[in-house]
């Protein structure tokens, strides 16, 4: 079945947390050209309290739920810029999923819901080189693939590919939000590393729904 179940947005997320491990590297290296070298940690830290927060016993009764026990932890948790932010996007979603599993039209608007959490605090438009650039292609094509016909599982993997196009783009833009900003036209040539966890969070759902 085509919909988004308990069992597997906790895949998902425990999906997105091994892939957070397996590329703190990558993002503590994009995070040391244009930031302070602290999102691979940032990221690391939150997603393995994550996975303990929502993995094994943790027992939730709606998608939303689970959602939002995961935005809790990455705010209690992170704390750099991409704690809050993502922790509100997680937490966004949720309150649009109270039910025990959610089909392609209701992530469609659990997604939009998270990209606004994120425009909402962090005041970022597209092109402003930040994890907006790879959050709002994915979410515009996610909607686009359900309004034309497409289930849950095609529409992740569209969201997904966009994502990560997205990200890519981030590499010739000079950074208007966050630390990367300060340096200017410095910023310019590295790719933006939210952008790219935020690739890797999509990377995963896609590749959990193929499961
Ligand atoms: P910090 O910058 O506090 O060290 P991280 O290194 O964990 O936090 O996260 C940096 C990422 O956060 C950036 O690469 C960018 O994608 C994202 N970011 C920073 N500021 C904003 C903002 N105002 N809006 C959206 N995303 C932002
Ligand atoms: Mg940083
Ligand atoms: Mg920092």
């Amino acid at each position: 079945v085509d919909t988004l179940d308990i069992e597997t947005t906790r895949a998902w997320i425990l999906a997105t947390a091994a892939a957070v491990d397996s590329h703190r590297d990558v993002l503590t290296e994009l995070d040391a050209a244009i930031g302070d070298a602290d999102h691979g940690a940032n990221m690391h830290r939150g997603f393995t309290a994550v996975a303990a927060a929502v993995g094994g016993d943790y027992a939730p009764e709606t998608v939303g739920q689970l959602l939002g026990k995961v935005g809790m932890t990455l705010i209690s948790s992170v704390g750099g810029a991409s704690g809050p932010l993502y922790g509100s996007a997680f937490r966004a979603a949720g309150r649009q999923l109270a039910t025990p599993e959610a089909d392609g039209d209701q992530f469609a608007l659990a997604l939009r819901a998270a990209l606004d959490a994120v425009r909402a605090l962090g005041a970022a438009a597209a092109g402003d080189k930040t994890m907006v650039d790879a959050l709002m292609p994915a979410v515009t094509t996610f909607d686009e693939a359900v309004t034309s016909g497409a289930g849950l599982r095609a529409a992740a993997r569209a969201a997904a590919t966009a994502a990560d196009a997205g990200a890519r783009a981030t590499t010739p833009l000079q950074a208007r939000k966050g630390r990367a900003s300060y340096l200017g036209e410095r910023s310019i040539g590295h790719q933006d590393p939210g952008a790219t966890s935020t690739a890797l969070i999509f990377a995963a759902l896609a590749d959990t729904l193929d499961g």
